[in-house]
């Protein structure tokens, strides 16, 4: 390669245009080797578009484009920019900029060949769209997608009129629509890449096709997919199907993937010009909604707490696991540590135990789909279950105990595993409700002692809560973040307090909900209210989900913790000694019948309720009588540092707990984001109007 050229701007790092010793081929090479991640900035855009001009002026027969690494292609546009936008028009004129520059990319005379290793997504994929040939690497890293509709907004660089002219109209709407990234094998069966390629071989076999010498042999779209694409009425019938699942996904709360497939659908009907220039459109007015705007500040959370223990992951690459107790979630833990290569060891007390967990392990690795055989050999290997202890459990690097919610039961198990495994080793207990400072009692080194919450079911919850016990040091909280992020979860770092973070908030919106059943409002009434508002599900089915017997369990610590203003009535009890536990023994407040459920309707009698209420609340009024709860304790927990003293930083954190945590709609933004969009002032307004209507449990912050 010869004239290196940086199209340099002032701002960003450098675009680089080369040719080949014999100028046949020219080469952009999109940022600079030391950037981590690179993303598509006004500024390297017009970078791009001048190196465009470049090529088409050299007369060459090729064009490749990459990136200095094999590993980290393009991530799209920079999402602060996105955040940045206030006006329709400048983010439909952002959007125009991108198009202009692919539309140069897609009309240039010679043979144009993206070469992608790592991510290339958003923005990224959106470019190598518009070129002739896209050849992948296979390494694990690889991966390419449209992830725009899970910020709130569409692919708005040409994204949704040139995928389905790729893939077909089926396929590209379900990339589109859930905003999905897909591997590099997957990406290779959906036609969206020619050829799947060596990580070495990647760049040389790139040239090669640019030189026209050996070009890939393109993968046809299903002749079902080319039809249904091609025509009006295939294409209607796609839609509307389309539209359907949607609707019911997103129930209406989300309205850019619904945007996306109106424009995705009308692309493919137009030509290039005007089917862009709605694109455009719809990306300014989407990018400007307040949906938008709560996911982007969702991203950046996701980001941040990604980042938390960055300088201890070396510690914990290979960390030997021993978990304690193989029941609900001490298999998942496990399942969770082996996925991620950690070696593991299972104790549990009884084989029946073991036997559970086993079962367990395997039925949820049988889900994983995209594994291959081999692998899924490899992560059930990673697991020895065992009864008694073993030598083996000296390598232990992290305990994470997973018994009976007993103090004495915990405290005794730690007494005695202390002194079994490495003296450096993490000690985690997996409580929901035990005091972790308490627990740490029983070990003569508590500063490597903490609180690791998983959330049930382990497998799809994505958060770890860390509780900070009063003696951990600052190097244990690290190792347990990075560990938490290596398995893929999202961590927050929270005070050892009774509920610690996430229960603290949850439970007055429960208890609210049995309130509310208490004046005699229906389940259905108060469930939906909860819906409508966006949460995943009403607020007593979650009680049903937590199980009635556990609820009361909390119940007390909670009223022991904080006093009366987290008293609820007696129901719990009631229901248990009538064998009804919630979704574990198939009847609670509502009563299941393999995946049917209806409300009970013994209940009244069971609670002593009212035929109906004195006073008629409307959906919103339900609503905001459970909602005020979670944003109350969640100003309270800000207030009183339970998530920490920085006081940004713990906004944060409640934040994303409470969207991945407590299912908090992501929309939304999180509790305090959501609580400062609608004012502070005026919800407090409205608790203390609350509190001299119900009482205690409405003091506001
Ligand atoms: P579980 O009843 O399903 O499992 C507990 C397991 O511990 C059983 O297999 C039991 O045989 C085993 N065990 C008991 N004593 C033991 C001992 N001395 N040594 C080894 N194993 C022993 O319980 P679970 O739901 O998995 O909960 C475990 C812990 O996780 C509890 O502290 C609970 O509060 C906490 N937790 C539970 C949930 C949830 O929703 N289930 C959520 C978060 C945290």
């Amino acid at each position: 390669m010869t004239d290196a050229a940086a199209i340099n701007s002032p701002t960003s790092p450098s675009v680089m245009l080369t040719f080949s010793d014999d100028r046949k081929v020219a080469t952009i090479t999109l940022g600079s080797p030391d950037e981590r991640a690179i993303t598509l900035t006004p500024s390297r855009l017009s970078s791009f578009k001048r190196a465009l001009q470049e090529v088409k002026a050299a007369g060459v027969k090729g064009l490749v484009i990459r990136a200095p690494s094999i590993d980290s292609f393009c991530v799209g546009a920079d999402i602060s920019l996105i955040q940045s936008v206030t006006e329709a028009g400048e983010g439909a004129a952002l959007a125009a900029e991108g198009q202009e520059a692919y539309d140069m990319l897609e009309d240039l005379p010679c043979v144009t060949v993206a070469a992608i290793g790592g991510p290339c997504v958003g923005g990224g994929c959106e470019m190598v769209l518009a070129c002739r040939y896209r050849i992948i690497s296979d390494a694990p890293s690889s991966s390419i997608g449209l992830p725009e509709t899970k910020l709130g907004i569409l692919p708005g660089f040409g994204g949704t009129y040139r995928m389905p002219r790729v893939v077909g109209l089926p396929k590209a709407l379900d990339i589109i629509l859930a905003g999905k990234t897909l591997k590099a094998q997957q990406a290779y069966k959906a036609s969206l890449v020619d050829e799947l390629v060596s990580s070495e071989n990647l760049f040389a076999r790139a040239e090669e096709i640019a030189r026209g010498t050996k070009r890939p042999k393109r993968k046809k779209v299903p002749l079902v997919d080319r039809v249904l694409s091609s025509n009006p009425l295939g294409r209607s019938i796609v839609k509307n199907q389309a539209k359907k699942a949607l609707l019911k996904q997103t129930k209406g709360f989300y309205p850019a993937p619904v945007s996306a497939l109106e424009v995705t659908v009308a692309g493919l009907g137009r030509g290039r010009k005007s089917g862009l220039a709605v694109e455009a459109e719809e990306l300014g007015k989407l990018i400007i909604t307040p949906e938008s705007k709560s996911l982007v500040h969702l991203f950046f959370l996701t980001e941040a707490a990604k980042g938390l223990g960055k300088g201890a992951r070396k510690e914990v690459a290979d960390l030997h696991a021993l978990v304690i107790g193989a029941g609900t979630m001490g298999a998942g833990i496990a399942g969770s540590l082996a996925k991620s290569n950690h070696q593991v060891i299972v104790k549990d007390t009884s084989d029946a135990g073991l036997q559970r967990g086993k079962d367990h392990f395997t039925k949820e690795l049988g889900k994983l789909r995209y594994l291959s055989s081999f692998e899924r050999a490899a992560i059930s290997n990673r697991i020895d279950w065992l009864q008694f202890a073993s030598p083996t459990m000296g390598r232990t690097g992290v305990v994470i105990e997973a018994v009976f919610e007993d103090m004495n039961l915990k405290k005794k198990i730690f007494a005695d595993i202390a002194g079994r495994v490495r003296p450096d080793s993490i000690l985690a207990t997996n409580t929901s409700s035990l005091s972790v400072t308490e627990m740490a009692t029983a070990v003569s080194n508590p500063e490597r002692f903490i609180g690791m919450h998983f959330f049930n079911p382990v497998e799809k919850m994505p958060l770890v809560e860390i509780i900070r016990g009063e003696k951990t040091s600052e190097a244990t909280i690290a190792k347990v973040a990075a560990l938490t992020t290596e398995i893929g979860k999202f961590p927050i770092v929270v005070r050892d307090v009774p509920g610690f973070l996430i229960n603290r908030i949850l439970i007055p919106y429960l208890n609210e909900a049995v309130y509310l059943l208490m004046e005699g409002h229906s389940i259905e009434e108060i469930d939906r209210a909860a819906l409508a508002f966006g949460m995943p599900m009403g607020p007593i089915r979650l009680l049903d989900e937590v199980g009635l017997d556990v609820a009361a369990h909390v119940s007390k610590i909670m009223v022991d913790g904080y006093g009366d203003r987290m008293a609820v009535p007696d129901f719990a009890h009631k229901l248990v000694a009538l064998d009804r536990k919630g979704r574990k023994n198939n009847a609670g407040f509502y009563t299941y019948q393999g995946k049917e459920s209806v409300p009970w309707n013994g209940l009244a009698e069971a609670l002593g309720l009212p035929q109906k209420p004195a006073k008629r609340l409307s959906q919103g009024e339900i609503a905001d009588r459970l909602v005020l709860h979670l944003v109350n304790e969640a100003m309270k927990c800000l207030n009183d540092g339970v998530a920490g003293d920085d006081r940004e930083l713990a906004k944060k954190q409640i934040d994303l707990g409470t969207v991945m945590g407590i299912g908090f709609p992501p929309f939304r933004g999180g509790v305090i984001y959501h609580a400062e969009k609608e004012g502070l002032d005026s919800i407090r307004e409205r608790l203390i109007r609350l509190e001299a209507e119900y009482g205690v449990r409405y003091r506001p912050f």
